[in-house]
């Protein structure tokens, strides 16, 4: 499955050399193109290509939504029992299916490809790749060398319904994993962009941390809301009970001297802390109450 946007040079040559690796698998397959609102001519090239081979289909969105909704809709388009997705800019090698689809017999639900040659400029694209793999390897602990890597093979089960939003298809492989998926990683091969231009700058980068931030979030405080709420009211009221604590001080040793502001703080900490106790109870009674599992809210279906 790729998704492609304003790929038309790309359409005809990754059409044929997709077909190619697949035919000498011998396995059923189809190929799925998410055309993400193109304003070029990728979507009639590709249909003129599938009119004559009904292995080819065509989702077509109505606008640009970007990446990650384009994966998304091929996911639950896509009839497979395995979904393998890669770029449509001929950076990734049709010739490393193969490779995966066998890794996959082996029992992973997730095969990952690793572009372990990167065929693109250092500065702009390949040390910003660098800190942020190292990053999400330090906030979640899963050893996952190229988060942006789109050559990678899933059990299709396994990611039919997961909310895709923002720049989250970069890290469904951590969040599966995080889970309890299991994922492995291979070497595939890359190539420069032949045809057309990238779609993105350096403004990914800060989507993408912010996703980090949420899911470590998420993942930290799911199970324990009252916990960690209350170690923050718990903070808090400290601050309060100090500021309080000089104000009485002051009192003595300077009689006299206004001490709203002083006072004020405190009394604004104690509030705080009271909200954020308070808020702790209610996430925890929608907890209790909920019934809540983390693969529900990622909607991840194991076997
Ligand atoms: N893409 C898409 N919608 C977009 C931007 C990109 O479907 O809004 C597709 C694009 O056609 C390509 C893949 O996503 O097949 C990756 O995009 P690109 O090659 O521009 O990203 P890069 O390889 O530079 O990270
Ligand atoms: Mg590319």
């Amino acid at each position: 499955m790729i998704p492609v946007y304003n790929e038309e040079e790309s359409v005809m040559h990754l059409y044929k050399a997709v077909t190619k690796a697949l035919l000498d698998l011998k396995r059923p397959y189809e190929i799925l193109l998410v055309d993400d609102g193109s304003k070029d001519d990728t979507y009639s090239n590709a249909l003129a290509l599938a009119r004559s081979d009904s292995r080819l289909k065509i989702v077509k969105l109505k606008r640009n939504y970007g990446q990650t909704t384009a994966l998304h809709a091929g996911f639950q388009n896509a009839r497979g029992k395995v979904i393998v997705t890669m770029d449509g800019d001929l950076q990734n090698d049709p010739d490393d299916i193969p490779v995966m689809l066998n890794k996959m017999d082996e029992g992973y639900d997730i095969v990952l490809g690793w572009r372990h040659d990167r065929k693109d400029f250092f500065i702009s694209r390949k040390l910003p790749s660098k800190i942020a793999n190292w990053l999400v390897r330090k906030v979640t602990g899963i050893p996952v060398k190229d988060n942006g890597c789109a050559i990678r093979a899933y059990r299709a089960e396994i990611i039919k319904n997961f909310p895709m939003y923002s720049e989250m298809h970069r890290l469904m492989p951590v969040i599966t994993a995080l889970v309890g998926a299991k994922f492995t990683q291979i070497k595939v091969k890359h190539h420069p962009r032949k045809f057309g231009h990238s779609k993105y700058g350096l403004s990914r980068i800060y989507k993408v941390l912010l996703d980090l931030v949420a899911l470590k979030t998420i993942f930290s405080f799911f199970y324990i809301p009252l916990f960690g709420f209350g170690v923050l009211a718990l903070a808090v009221g400290l601050i309060s009970f100090a500021i309080f604590t000089i104000g009485i001080l002051f009192l003595f040793i300077y009689p006299g001297q206004s001490l709203v502001t002083l006072f004020g703080a405190s009394a604004l900490c104690a509030a705080l802390s009271l909200f954020l106790y308070f808020l702790g109870i209610i996430c925890h009674l929608i907890y209790r109450t909920g019934n809540l599992k983390i693969e529900n809210l990622y909607r991840i279906k194991f076997r």
